[in-house]
């Protein structure tokens, strides 16, 4: 029996080092790193020791045989990614145990060289994982700054509720905030100082814009970004109680990602389901009290590119409350067509209906509707939205809707003082460094744009550190030079004397 990987995988591939038979793939190195939904356990080859389950900052990882309901299909999604598949042909073959390289410290500075004072902007995972690059492989003092009072960034404020075991990354975070050479200060806006307290600042402040989507009607009362309502059943500071009207019957989400999934899956639930998770109160209490009896997602794409990845609508799928709408022949041609493993199969059990949208919602359980090929043409309504117009093979339908949440994807805010690139939503930079700053730095999405999960931004965060940690090395940070007994008023603040 082997281990395999399941729904929450984060990716950082942590599990890929504890390995004793180098059975997870794709490892960082490897050609397909960073572009799959999971890393995988090749069945034929584990040795069942069970250290990549111990390893795990997102308790992602089982034996096969203990997988029940719909998590039982990652034994097979394990295996299909290794089937008719030479993975480690030119890679390493297992059992490797004398493959194993000598341990190298690539981040270690010339022997006088003084602690560089670096602050991070950001508690979420990229600044989180630059500070973790920085306290365990240099010996830099670390500020790290986060304008809300509390920490977590996206893992607190992104993540759904109902996702615990990818909220638990959040701990190992954590352990970081009481490090003797880290300063932590929430409820603190980066301002110009940091920079002349600091030998670098990076910046990984995130992207949680809604990028637009250039439909009349678009910013009508009722139209939300989905990060008003993700922020929302999370608590966010910014978001209040009532940001999120429920007394609509039909809620249509723009958009088929993984957080469109995220909003439609909290939307539709057993409120007493989510009464134990961390949700805000106030939201549990909205949803208690609301009306929504349907969540329909548009996606302008079919089935076989939908975005959203193959486990976050198996975890949907699996509540039986999932209805693909089939009023474009399209899609049924592509879902029953798809092979095994291809995106589209996995919609292969999904009920299917030509939904009428003239009648309301049926009774009943709360349901969540799939309609691809099917872009939104217009948002309408006086004051408030109160339909969608989507566009169609037979011409474009209005779907009544009392919300309309745009969840098209994410982009980056200009940040005070440092150049913005209006068209990606990214600040420019290379390898990291801010373009035309020396000293400024970016680590994730606000340096790469809104892609990749939480573990991607441990390769782009190392990136970001690699360049900073050169820089200083070769005299490229503004201010005082970098070698033993030059001494720097800021030091006071961690009792240096
Ligand atoms: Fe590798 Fe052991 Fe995990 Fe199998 S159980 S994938 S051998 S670490």
């Amino acid at each position: 029996m082997a281990f395999a990987i399941t729904q929450t995988c984060c990716a950082d591939a942590s599990c890929v080092s504890v390995c004793p038979v180098n059975c997870i793939h794709p490892a960082p190195g490897e050609p397909d790193f960073g572009t799959t939904d999971l890393l995988y356990i090749d069945p034929a080859t584990c040795i069942d020791c069970g250290a990549c389950a111990d390893a795990c900052p997102v308790d992602a990882i089982f034996p096969a045989g203990d997988l029940t309901g719909p998590l039982r299909a990652y034994e097979q999604i394990n295996a299909e990614y290794y089937a008719g598949r030479d993975v480690l042909a030119g890679v390493s073959a297992a059992p490797n145990f004398h493959r194993w390289a000598p341990p190298s410290f690539p981040r270690v500075l010339p022997s006088d060289f003084a602690p560089l004072d670096v602050a991070v902007v950001g508690t979420g995972p990229a600044g989180m994982y630059a500070v973790e690059d920085l306290l365990l492989h240099t010996n830099a003092r670390v500020t790290l700054v986060d304008r809300l009072p509390v920490a977590g960034g996206l893992i607190r404020y992104g993540v759904a509720p109902d996702h615990p075991s990818t909220k638990k990354i959040g701990e190992t975070f954590a352990r970081f905030h009481d490090h003797p050479r880290l300063r932590l200060r929430l409820g603190v806006s980066a301002g110009p100082d940091l920079a002349g307290q600091h030998d670098a600042v990076i910046y990984a402040v995130g992207a949680t814009d809604a990028r637009r989507l250039g439909v009349p009607g678009e910013d009508l009362p009722g139209s939300l970004p989905a990060a008003t309502v993700v922020g929302w059943y999370n608590g966010h500071p910014d978001v209040g109680p009532d940001a999120v009207g429920l007394s609509a019957d039909r809620v249509v989400v723009v958009g088929t990602g993984n957080v469109a999934l995220d909003i439609a899956r909290i939307l539709t639930a057993d409120p007493a389901a989510l009464a134990s998770t961390p949700i805000a109160p106030e939201a549990l209490a909205r949803l208690r009290s609301g009306k929504v009896r349907e969540v329909v997602l548009l996606a302008r794409r079919g089935p076989e590119t939908a975005a959203y990845t193959p486990p976050e609508l198996l975890a949907l799928a699996s509540r039986g409350d999932l209805v693909v709408d089939t009023h474009d022949p399209r899609i049924a041609a592509a879902i029953d067509g798809a092979a095994a493993g291809e995106k589209a199969a996995w919609l292969r059990g999904v009920p299917r209906e030509a939904v009428d949208w003239s009648s309301p919602p049926p009774d009943g359980r709360p349901r969540v509707v799939l309609r691809f090929h099917s872009a939104p043409v217009a948002f309408r309504g006086d004051p408030e939205v109160r339909a969608v117009l989507a566009s169609g093979p037979a011409g474009d339908v209005e779907i009544a809707a009392g919300r309309v949440v745009r969840a098209a994807g994410f982009r980056g805010a200009p940040v005070p003082g440092l150049p913005f690139d209006e068209e990606t939503g990214t600040i420019p930079n290379t390898a990291g460094r801010v373009a035309g700053l020396p000293g400024a730095y970016v680590a994730g999405w606000i340096k790469r744009g809104p892609s990749g999960g939480i573990g991607a931004n441990k390769a782009c965060a190392r990136e970001t550190v690699g360049a900073l940690l050169a820089d200083a090395v070769a005299g490229r940070l503004p201010g005082r030079p970098r070698r033993k007994g030059v001494g720097r008023a800021r030091n006071r603040a961690f009792g240096a004397t």
